[in-house]
């Protein structure tokens, strides 16, 4: 388990932004995601202080090296879950390592994808979840498929577990990235990965029935979407963060409604542009600061 004061999840303009405050004030920081969407050769003309434009790619690099300059760890890696602990510390699961936290900065942007199937609103909140937190419990025994490819949809099926024994996998057609590592542990629990798509959706009132893209089919009662990576927004989900929509909400000193979170960037909405991120991910580093000093240092 690793341990770091504050944990920065996304290294676009707002991560890397809240890193640069966050460790120049001496709070141990890591920044962890990969190459944020602006970091290719687009050119950014409308950025303060760069009058013949600067590509995506050097604004990033630029801000790694100058957040790294302050003794920030930055990696790239993908959170996978965060859950609350009984010492009051965050505990963030990525793909790779894990980590104990006083705060974290939400960064992701906007990425929240919604799978194409047939007739999917008419069953969120009656089959389809986006959380296995905030709905696993109502699954009870009950057989449930995790829709999704990734290394996510992995860790949310071995949370189901805790519910239900009851718990396939289905990559919706994707080829699956799961390790061989979350494999072994998932074929323990005979959790089944089915590489194949969901043509239709059945049930009157509640989901009772997946036909598959080959034709087969499977009695079910939910869902749960867990897509590519977890966004944002399925991490508020789980820590009871109030959202809007696919955004998170924050007061003007970007707190969440969670003690220590705080989000910063596209996705608390509004205008997103890589200014406003910049500006947001400074606010966010300013009160995680505070937040770091007053809650988990211990006074002189
Ligand atoms: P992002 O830059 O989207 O960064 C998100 C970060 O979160 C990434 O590092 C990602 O890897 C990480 N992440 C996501 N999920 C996870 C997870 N589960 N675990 C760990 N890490 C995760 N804005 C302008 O102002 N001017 C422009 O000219 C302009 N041009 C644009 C051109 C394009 C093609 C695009 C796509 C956007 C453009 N924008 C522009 C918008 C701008 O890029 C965004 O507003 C800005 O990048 C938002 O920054 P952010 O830090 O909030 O999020």
């Amino acid at each position: 388990m690793k341990e770091s004061e504050v944990i920065i999840i996304g290294q676009g303009p707002a991560g890397l932004s809240a890193g640069i405050y966050t460790s120049r004030a001496g709070i141990s920081t890591a920044i962890l995601g990969c190459e944020p969407k602006i970091a290719g050769d687009y050119d950014i003309d409308n950025y303060f202080g760069f009058p013949e434009t600067v590509t995506g790619r050097e604004l990033v690099d630029r801000g790694m090296k100058q957040v790294t300059r302050f003794g920030a760890a930055i990696d790239c890696d993908r959170v996978i879950g965060i859950h609350f602990d009984d010492t009051g510390k965050y505990i963030v699961k990525t793909e790779k390592d894990e980590y104990r936290t006083c705060s974290v900065i939400l960064a992701t942007g906007v990425s929240r994808k919604k799978p194409r199937i047939p007739d999917l609103d008419k069953y969120e909140g009656k089959g389809i979840s986006y959380c296995v937190s905030c709905d696993g419990f109502f699954f009870k025994g009950k057989r449930v498929v995790v829709a999704g490819e990734g290394l996510y949809a992995a860790n949310q099926a071995l949370e189901l577990l805790n519910y239900t024994p009851y718990v396939s996998i289905c990559t919706l057609g994707a080829k699956s990235t799961i390790t061989d590592e979350f494999m072994k542990q998932l074929s323990e629990h005979n959790v089944q990965v089915m590489e194949t798509g969901i043509a239709s959706l059945y049930g009157d009132m509640n989901l009772e029935k997946i036909e598959f893209t080959d034709g087969s089919e499977l009695d079910v009662s939910g869902i749960f979407i867990a897509l590519g990576d977890a966004s944002s927004v399925d991490f508020a989900k789980s820590l009871g963060i109030i959202t809007e929509g696919n955004f998170i909400q924050v007061d003007r000193d970007m707190k969440t409604n969670a003690p220590g979170i705080f989000a910063a960037g596209d996705c608390t909405g509004g205008f997103l542009q890589i200014s406003v991120a910049v500006g947001e991910g400074a606010i966010a580093g300013r009160s995680a600061i505070e937040y770091v000093r007053n809650t988990c240092r211990p006074a002189k």
